[in-house]
């Protein structure tokens, strides 16, 4: 079917053109010849992502009078991002109709609002706390309201925006056309239809609650104490990553973006402490593609509309299983496909199944790639960056003959190593004593684990050895392996598995070279603390004959070795990225909570 087909006019025809839109995408196709005829009230449930904008905002410009200054057309949507969004997109559609569309929405300034709307305009885009106030201030007049539309219902009532909404549909005419969209059809948005419209066509696209098809669904099971180190790795095993991590709570997202931006990752957080201006700087950062990863919380990502995103990382579930729906609909957006990773617990099984059930589809279980997987991929991806690096001839020329004297007595082959060792060492250095963070889940893993480094055993032919320093003094592995190769002279591969904690570490070392290490590294300096160096006494009665004593817990290495793709940058502390000033009426979490969907 062409958009011809569907009863547009000329004039939107022409702009659809020039967008380059070739054909509707279903629910254009179901939506649009029934929303252009007359008194039709409708449901739609479908995704961000399907072209849900265009299936409302065609039919709305098609049919009312864009010259006109009252408003004829009014949009309610949860966040300012998709209020602007919205706004956008009906403005480049409405182009030869000269069509006047206004936004309005909260956590920004009201006067520039208000003097737009008195200007004016056809239709207004409105988030539903400002318009409330707009319409209380008397500037808005919503009497000329031919059509409403209620998009993305379901996050709207989610986000407490409940009684709002019936403040305004009690302030238009009871002759009006509703167009409600919603991805998911909790009782709340059943209801909302119920009241307000007369006989609805329902159309929608894919089951409700589906989830869309082109987003693959992973679940890992980890550990809770692995849970910040698997989520480095999944990153890691995917350099050109472009994700978006969820978190639960706005502390959360703050220590994860923090820890990532700390261990080199090009990641920022997104969430309600942050104000409007640092939201959408971070926002901007992000659709541009400067940023890498946004770390962020259900309520602050919402409308958040960008195509291409390739993951979302789900760092811990959702407490309602249909943000889960949301979470994973911002990936394998217009067409594309993605993934949507999931990490769990191994008490949170169930929520798994809880999602598959509501959502009809399944999960994969994957396994966090281990350390030679992940140092493959990172070697690859310098491989190829190397490759395509441009050389700036003319800047370089100057200097050439002094780097070819410089190499002079080394081969190609060398030169080569040296250079992706100069790179790639610190990633070699960060896994090598990482181990295996997938969590015993079935009879299979436990096997596995029996002969994983991870496991608490010492290995074979090692001593463990306490040390008195940890994270907290600076220490990383790293630099516990240069302190004991430069004190003893050891090469580092008499060292084995590391485990620095936050004020002391563990780290395990060929049995030969003991007291070697006892006597040369105690007492050593490192950063002006005095190390302190001595032999773990295994526990008694232990089945693997070498748990610490009183230290019997310990966490893998957390320093990150970085990525490579992204750009390092300053830490984002600086640039004060944990100013606490609450910023108006963007994190309204009203509740709602009683009849929503729990695991
Ligand atoms: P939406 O679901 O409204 O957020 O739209 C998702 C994306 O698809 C937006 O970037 C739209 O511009 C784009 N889009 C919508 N309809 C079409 C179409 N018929 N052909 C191509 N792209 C479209």
């Amino acid at each position: 079917m062409t958009f011809e087909e569907l009863g547009l006019r000329s004039e939107v025809l022409k702009s659809l053109k020039e967008l380059g839109f070739e054909a509707p995408t279903p629910i254009q196709e179901q939506a649009i010849p029934y929303l252009l005829g007359e008194d039709c009230d409708f449901v739609g449930l479908a995704q961000t992502g399907t072209g849900k904008t265009a299936a409302f905002g065609l039919p709305l410009i098609n049919n009312i009078n864009n010259a006109a200054r009252l408003p004829q057309g009014l949009i309610i949507c949860p966040t300012r991002e998709l209020c602007l969004q919205i706004t956008k997109d009906l403005t480049v559609y409405s182009k030869y109709l000269q069509g006047n569309v206004t936004a309005v929405y909260g956590g920004t300034d009201i006067r520039t609002q208000i003097s737009s709307v008195k200007k004016g305009t056809s239709i207004i885009v409105a988030t539903p706390g400002r318009l409330v106030d707009l319409i209380n201030r008397k500037v808005v007049q919503l009497g000329e309201v031919q059509y409403v539309i209620l998009d993305e219902a379901d996050e709207m009532l989610n986000m407490g925006f409940k009684e709002d909404i019936d403040a305004i549909l009690d302030q238009t005419p009871i002759e009006k056309n509703v167009w409600l969209f919603s991805a998911t059809m909790p009782n709340e948005v059943a209801r909302i239809a119920r009241t307000y419209m007369h006989d609805p066509l329902e159309v929608s696209i894919g089951h409700k609650n589906q989830s869309n098809e082109n987003i693959e669904h992973i679940y890992y099971a980890v550990k809770e104490r692995d849970r910040y180190d698997a989520v480095k790795r999944l990153i890691d095993f995917n350099p050109n990553i472009y994700g978006l991590i969820f978190c639960r709570t706005k502390n959360e997202t703050a220590t994860v973006a923090m820890k990532l931006a700390r261990d080199g990752y090009n990641a920022e957080p997104l969430h309600g402490d942050l104000t409007q201006a640092m939201r959408d700087r971070v926002m901007e950062r992000f659709r541009s593609k400067e940023l890498q990863i946004l770390v962020a919380t259900d309520v602050a990502a919402r409308g958040l509309d960008i195509n291409n995103i390739t993951h979302v990382i789900n760092y811990n579930l959702p407490d309602d299983i249909e943000n889960y729906t949301h979470r994973s609909g911002r990936t394998a957006r217009a067409g594309k496909t993605g993934q949507s990773l999931v990490l769990v617990n191994t008490r949170e099984n169930v929520k798994i199944k809880a999602i598959e059930r509501q959502m009809r589809m399944t999960f994969t279980q994957g396994k966090i790639p281990n350390p030679a997987e992940i140092c493959e991929i990172q070697l690859n991806k310098l491989i190829e960056n190397t490759i395509a690096t441009q050389v700036k001839e003319e800047d370089i020329a100057p200097f050439m003959e002094q780097i070819l004297a410089s190499f002079d007595n080394l081969s190609k082959e060398e030169v080569i190593k040296k250079f992706v060792s100069a790179e790639f060492n610190r990633f070699i250095e960060y896994y090598e004593r990482a181990g295996d963070l997938n969590a015993a889940a079935s009879k299979e893993a436990n096997s596995d684990r029996k002969n994983d480094r991870s496991a608490r055993a010492r290995e074979e032919g090692k001593t463990r050895f306490f040390v008195n320093l940890g994270r907290r003094d600076g220490l990383n592995p790293g630099a516990l392996v240069r302190i004991i190769c430069d004190a003893t002279s050891l090469k580092s591969k008499s060292i084995g598995r590391i485990d620095i904690m936050t004020s002391f570490s563990f780290v395990e070392a060929d049995e030969a070279h003991t007291q070697k290490i006892l006597k040369l590294v105690d007492g050593y300096e490192f950063e002006g603390h005095k190390v302190s160096i001595e032999v773990t006494a295994p526990s008694k009665g232990s089945s693997d004959g070498g748990r610490d004593r009183k230290f019997s817990r310990g966490a893998g290495s957390k320093k990150g070795p970085g990525s490579f793709g992204g750009a390092k940058k300053p830490s984002f502390e600086k640039r004060g990225g944990f100013d606490t000033k609450r910023s108006g009426g963007f994190e309204r979490q009203r509740n709602f909570g009683s009849k929503r969907n729990k695991y």
